[in-house]
């Protein structure tokens, strides 16, 4: 299960409808407890793929690192990844299947239809390189830490 605040799940669906007609794509940071994936932070990232970004997405390597340090400072780790389909189902497709490396993290999928968001799934990438499969994943949206850091 990937539990994300509302907060960053909103953001995630702004960015998929800011970017409409094209992919959006981001990092998410966190951390795992008790084989749950809770997500502290959101990294929108720039969609490299300026061949084809109405399909396709990629992001800049440096920013996986610097994503990656960042999390590290904050005792935390790359718990995974998110992007949208413009005008297609928020199932994954077979690219995003073979290009997704990163196991036991989750992988966020958010419909565009015509510039609205539409249903976000989430996958769990497990297995190995040679035998990967992506299994969905409910989500699990938390009150805004904010209201929780501030409660008393
Ligand atoms: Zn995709």
């Amino acid at each position: 299960m990937l539990k994300i605040s509302k907060a960053d799940y909103d953001l995630i669906r702004w960015e998929a409808k800011r970017s409409y007609p094209h992919e959006c794509c981001g990092i998410l940071l966190g951390n795992v407890t008790d084989e749950h994936r809770v997500v502290t932070m959101t990294l929108p990232c720039q969609n490299m793929r300026t061949d084809s970004p109405v399909n396709r997405y990629s992001i800049h390597p440096e920013q996986v690192i610097a994503a990656m340090k960042l999390a590290r400072n904050r005792s935390e780790r790359i718990i995974g990844f998110y992007h949208s389909h413009p005008d297609h189902s928020p199932h994954y497709s077979s690219t995003d299947l073979a290009e997704a490396h990163w196991f036991d993290c989750s992988y966020m999928i958010t419909s565009v239809e015509r510039g609205i968001a539409g249903v976000t799934a989430s996958y769990a990438l497990v297995g190995s390189e040679t035998q990967k499969k992506f299994h969905e994943e409910s989500i699990e949206i938390l009150a805004n830490q904010s209201s929780l850091l501030y409660a008393t």
